[in-house]
């Protein structure tokens, strides 16, 4: 064994879920070569920063850091999404050591060796089977592919990422298997676009255990739901096709696994020539009639979406139709953006109005509170209802957690009394007694 102390990493990982899963892989990878991970700059021999450069704001965010990298240590990799615009972080900092784009994980690496080379140490291997998460040990995303086949004009992810590359069903069940073997109680699907899985392969054949599915939404949700646990899915688009998956949400099979029933579907706006300017994949009324639908197949069905408002062109009226579609839809969880201009998105050459700051501010606070008073009405309904909770922070007399209804991180809690000591990932059932605009509280049963 060598006496050298293995090179020292901090790791700032910036945006969303699909970008923590990059991070998840660097590290991964970092840690199977023997690099050791510190919470602190300062002390450290490399900076990596894992950017998000999807709006102005996350851009800012994402140089705030790598200057932080810089002053506290140093020496800095960029990576992630803004590492695909190098130009502008080459100018704000010249001295960064490296800079690579979303998903570069061997030029990551190729980057760290030259500024902080690996011991050699073949007892370093301490990387556990399934890889680092980044996420509690009893959730976990995954990702089902890359890239995006959609060209919605305010998002620059497909310029990012490329077109879709979905990955062959039994290789994302393989890897959901070992998550679920390591102690995962919750396996969050993540992608740009789920519902569109496996269109790039042609919905080929794919053999797990040695069952033939085909690499498509519907087959992937009947497998997942076979491993134990629960299995929840985000960044649907409202296609037909999602209609099949419907039914089998919330029906528990052998395995005691359950897809939840709950979809993310980022539907952005209402109004017809906004979805039109945005070159949205759906239509505002088809969307509410789909709705409808499967709250019939499914009356608890949980919907959770995303909005823009103050998008170039949005009208009062356009705005007002977007209140409309709230109330009728009567979405569970809800979250708004005002629109920002990203570089080198199509929405900034439509020649649209742009809507000014202040009405955007208060279109923004309008939507706010409109939403906030249909999901209070919700949220009462489950007063007095038994349900299911799976715990995410264990405390000596209150746990918090999570309904079927909440994703972790994004949506609100379920703060749970109970005498005897629960753990995370314990899915226990609740006796809701108090409600309020996010959260439910009761009792362990
Ligand atoms: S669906 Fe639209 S918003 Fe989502 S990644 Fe694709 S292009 Fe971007």
């Amino acid at each position: 064994m060598t006496d050298q102390a293995a090179p020292k990493i901090s790791f700032v990982s910036l945006g969303c879920p699909k970008a923590l899963v990059d991070s998840e892989r660097i590290i991964t990878k970092l840690r199977a070569e023997g690099y050791e991970l510190t919470k602190t700059h300062a002390g450290a021999d490399l900076v990596i920063v894992n950017t998000c450069g999807f709006l102005d704001s996350a851009k800012a965010e994402s140089l705030e850091a790598i200057g932080k990298g810089l002053s506290e240590n140093g020496k800095v990799i960029v990576t992630g999404c803004m590492g695909a615009e190098p130009e502008q972080i080459r100018e704000a900092y010249p001295a960064v050591s490296a800079i690579t784009g979303p998903q570069a994980y061997e030029s990551v690496m190729q980057a760290v060796h030259e500024v902080a080379p690996p011991l050699h140490n073949p007892f370093l291997d301490l990387v556990p089977e399934q890889g680092v998460k980044l996420t509690p040990r009893h959730y976990a995303y995954l990702k089902i592919s890359e890239g995006c086949n959609n060209r919605c004009t305010f998002c620059i992810i497909p310029k990012l990422r490329g077109d879709l590359v979905s990955r062959p069903l039994a290789e994302v069940m393989r890897e959901a298997e070992k998550l679920v073997k390591a102690g995962v109680k919750e396996l969050l699907v993540i992608s740009q676009d789920t519902s569109a899985y496996g269109v790039d392969l042609k919905y080929s054949p794919s053999l797990w255990q040695d069952v033939e599915y085909r690499t498509r939404f519907l087959d992937l949700a009947k497998a997942l739901s076979t491993l134990g646990v629960w299995v929840r899915l985000h960044y649907v688009y409202p296609y037909p096709h999602v209609d099949e998956v419907i039914p089998l949400m919330g029906e528990m099979t052998e395995s005691g696994g359950v897809i939840v029933p709950y979809l993310d579907i980022p539907f952005q706006h209402a109004a017809p020539n906004v979805l039109k300017a945005m070159k949205r994949p759906a239509h505002a009324e088809k969307i509410l009639q789909r709705v409808e639908k499967w709250r019939e197949i499914r009356p608890d069905l949980a919907i959770r979406s995303t909005f823009i408002v103050g998008f170039p062109g949005e009208t009062e009226e356009d705005f007002e139709e977007l209140l409309g579609f709230l109330s009728a839809a009567k979405l569970e969880r809800v979250g708004a953006f005002k629109y920002e201009p990203v570089r080198g998105a199509p929405a900034n050459d439509l020649g649209l109005a742009v809507v000014p700051p202040e009405e955007q501010q208060r279109r923004y606070d309008r939507f706010m509170a409109h939403q906030q008073a249909i999901s209070a009405r919700l949220q009462q309904r489950r007063v007095g209802q038994r349900i299911k909770v799976i715990v995410d922070a264990p405390g000596p007399t209150v746990s918090k957690g999570r309904s079927m209804w909440d994703a972790p991180e994004i949506d609100g809690s379920v703060y749970v009394a109970s005498r005897r000591p629960l753990r995370a990932g314990d899915v226990v059932s609740v006796k809701i007694e108090r409600a309020d605009a996010y959260d439910l509280h009761g009792t362990a049963v």
